[in-house]
């Protein structure tokens, strides 16, 4: 059957927001989404999941360690937006080597991947049909990326990282609005799928505010985690558990999914990889991103050097802000066109992120005038290796939201995570797998349905995605960490921050909740709810810039500034996703 689209409604207003009542090691402090202070530090949307990360770190943990006790929390107090069933980025400052290294554990394809694979009698499948099947279901590689951080730069093992998240599984935490909405938002999909319901619904409605939600089936997956490590996940009891829900998903009378073809062999091989940042730098900054399978580090990059050629700072914020939509929509159309899974595609990355292809693009903008979509440049004359095969296609623009999360954690000894994990949509494919509590991504829907292009699915090949974590640098110093969740939004969530910060000259907490402005070469940049018929939004008309105005809030950015007196600021959402949650070890007053 068709899943009904998981449409979300504009997220409450928030006064009617509550913070999640739960306390764990730390005493109940209110809720805040800036923090100022020295030693470690971090900021997630979750309080819970900020502060399991300083539990760690006050019991002597780094950044690594921190980071993946908050990941683990998330997935059981945001499990829509991520989780063990899904895949991310995680880009980690090592202070002592003074070297930014990065971990993909994006979901790939299993081995029964084609080209064809969401194709039916030569047509593209129906989208949101195969989101909530076990043909979008991606074979996961969070445990495997948290087992790879932890062993190679953490100084804790999954035992003592879970033991937060465990805990808030096991005593429950209180349901707050957001969370509820989210639920109500994709009651359709959720009541496809008998174990997802058990967990999440009530009488076939959302599990209201207020609840005291219990995961002991979740609690279990990662007690087993503790106790056996990366394998328990990829071997044994809970794989084969993974491969029968993918393969033959367990729904409500009455409803027909398609089952996938994943293997335990597909789960047995899975990898992460260490790959080498996207080094870029933009007005003395270096920025170090996420390199292909995501295109966030390359996009950010590209739009950030056309940028780099105007005196921003010298014009009326209107006239910036035309530049800013100018650049991400050139960017967008190049990111569209050429990237893709690094293992499968020789895209023209070097062309793309170079300062004189940067030149070429930004003679395509007017000043003065808004432009139609933007065509795919020509980047391989700026790169040595031109050995690039595929024909560049207009990638399709689907609706994006503010699915999947961000956090970020430093150290006291200076070493910082920047971190992006998902499950894909709004509570990934739907299915929750029978006895562990989580649930599985979609992020096989992050392909391209049809070629020829670049981001085709292919057996073992990882989706593109458009995850930007990163990590900023001044003098050699860091300088900030930001990233945001939101599908392609993200890119630009994490352009306009950079641009808000730098350019417009905002603090860290005006940049991250000012109003979103998306622009990814669609018919209209993407705005959030309100903006339009501003003062902000009029202004910008002048220059022909014009607005598809979205349901839902864009993104939910958390960053860290590190400021020149030696203090660090955590700054999460002051408002968005029902406000976020900045910690540090010690709080300057
Ligand atoms: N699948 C998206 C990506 O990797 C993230 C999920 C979302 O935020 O929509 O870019």
């Amino acid at each position: 059957m068709t899943a009904q689209r998981p449409r979300p409604r504009p997220l409450p207003h928030p006064a009617f927001i509550c913070s999640i009542l739960i306390s764990l090691a730390l005493p109940a402090a209110a809720k805040t989404p800036v923090a100022t202070g020295t030693g470690g530090a971090v900021a997630t949307i979750s309080e819970p999941a900020s502060q399991a990360a300083m539990t760690i770190l006050d019991r002597g943990g780094n950044a690594v360690d921190a980071a993946v006790a908050a990941a683990a929390t998330l997935g059981v107090t945001d499990p829509f937006s991520c989780g063990i069933g899904g895949g991310g980025f995680m880009v980690i400052y090592l202070a002592k080597d003074k070297r930014v290294i990065t971990i993909d554990h994006r979901e790939t394809a299993p081995a029964s991947f084609t080209p064809g694979a969401f194709l039916k009698d030569g047509k593209p499948m129906d989208f949101d049909t195969v989101v909530a099947s076990g043909r979008s279901v991606g074979v996961p590689g969070t445990v495997r990326g948290w087992h790879e951080a932890l062993e190679r730069y953490g100084s804790m093992r999954f035992r003592q990282v879970l033991a937060p998240a465990i805990e808030v599984a096991t005593k429950g935490f209180t349901v707050n609005e957001n969370f509820s909405h989210l639920v109500a938002g994709n009651e359709a999909k959720f009541a496809m799928f008998p174990a997802t319901a058990a967990l999440y619904l009530r009488n076939g409605k959302a599990v209201p505010p207020g609840t005291t939600l219990r995961n002991p089936d979740l609690a279990k997956a990662y007690k087993l985690l503790a106790a056996g490590g990366v394998n328990a996940f990829y071997s044994g009891g809970m794989a084969r558990a993974i491969v029968d829900a993918v393969n033959a998903p367990q729904v409500a009378a009455g409803v027909r999914v398609d089952g996938g073809n994943m293997t335990l062999a597909d789960l047995a091989n899975y990898e992460a990889r260490l790959r080498q940042p996207v080094h870029s730098t933009y007005r003395g900054y270096d920025l170090y991103g996420m390199p292909l399978p995501s295109s966030g580090g390359v996009a950010v990059a590209e739009a950030l050097n056309i940028l780099e050629g105007y005196d921003l700072k010298a014009m009326p914020r209107a006239q910036a802000e035309h530049l800013y939509l100018e650049a991400s929509r050139l960017a967008f159309a190049d990111r569209n066109a050429y990237l893709a899974d690094p293992e499968f595609v020789d895209a023209p990355v070097a062309g793309l992120m170079s300062k004189e292809y940067a030149a070429r693009r930004r003679e395509l903008i007017n000043p003065a005038h808004a432009s139609a979509r933007a065509q795919a440049g020509d980047p391989y004359p700026f790169q040595n290796d031109q050995s690039v095969p595929l024909r560049p296609s207009a990638g399709k623009l689907l609706p994006e939201g503010a699915h999947t999360t961000h956090l970020t954690v430093a150290d006291k000894d200076g070493n910082i995570v920047s971190y992006t994990y998902t499950i894909e949509s709004w509570g990934g494919s739907g299915m929750v797998v029978p006895g562990y509590g989580f649930l599985l991504n979609n992020e096989m829907t992050d392909f391209d349905f049809t070629g020829p292009a670049p981001n085709v699915p292919e057996a073992g090949k990882r989706p593109r995605s458009s995850m930007s974590p990163t990590l900023a640098f001044k003098d050699g110093k860091p300088a900030f960490s930001v990233g945001s969740p939101g599908g392609a939004t993200i890119i630009t969530t994490v352009l306009q921050t950079i641009f808000n910060y730098i350019d417009l000259g905002m603090t860290m907490p005006q940049a991250v909740d000012a109003p979103r402005l998306s622009e990814r070469n669609g018919m209209a940049t993407d705005v959030e709810p309100g903006f339009a018929g501003s003062a902000q939004a009029l202004a910008l008309e002048k220059t022909g810039q014009h607005w598809s105005q979205e349901p839902e809030e864009i993104g939910a950015a958390n960053a860290l500034v590190f400021n020149p007196d030696g203090t660090v600021t955590a700054v999460s959402e002051g408002h968005r996703h029902g406000v976020g949650s900045a910690l540090v070890q010690k709080s300057a007053h």
